[in-house]
């Protein structure tokens, strides 16, 4: 039972801010797509509930919502190295287009900031998003990192 805290921090609670940055309670926001009780209805909340859960370093939901094609062997330890080196900072959303309750692809262009081995970072990406049978996926994106954006 001693292990409990140590688990609340790295999941969260559901009082804290959530980490996308939506100026919403974590229980408002990401957090019932993260816990399984009401999956993302649009892409842009997919993207936001992907962007908590790299913040909060959970891979299986990470995976969970990636697209089944996409998944590769090796996935998990990946995401655990990156959650090891990697801290997310903040996300701004830039452009969505389409992704809503009705259509079945969507796009959202976003930066995020982190800092990875004390070096600052920016990720800039338009990703792509399907929805199958009534949950959203991410599929794909161009993500542009750049080291120290504000030098
Ligand atoms: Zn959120």
């Amino acid at each position: 039972m001693s292990k409990k805290k140590s688990a609340a921090k790295m999941t969260g609670t559901p009082d804290m801010p959530c980490p996308c940055q939506s100026d919403k309670l974590y229980r408002d926001c990401c957090e019932p797509a993260i816990s399984g009780k009401r999956p993302a209805t649009t892409a842009e909340g997919l993207m936001r509930s992907r962007y908590s859960a790299f913040s909060l370093g959970l891979a299986s939901y990470l995976i969970d919502t990636l697209a089944p094609e996409r998944r590769q062997p090796g996935e998990r330890g990946a995401l655990k190295r990156q959650f090891r080196h990697t801290r997310w900072t903040g996300l701004r959303i830039m452009d969505v287009q389409a992704g809503g309750e009705q259509d079945t692809v969507g796009m959202v262009e976003f930066e995020a900031f982190y800092v990875s081995e004390a070096e600052p970072g920016r990720l800039h990406e338009r990703s792509s998003f399907r929805r199958d049978q009534g949950r959203w996926y991410y599929v794909t994106g161009d993500a542009e990192f750049q080291s120290n954006p504000g030098a």
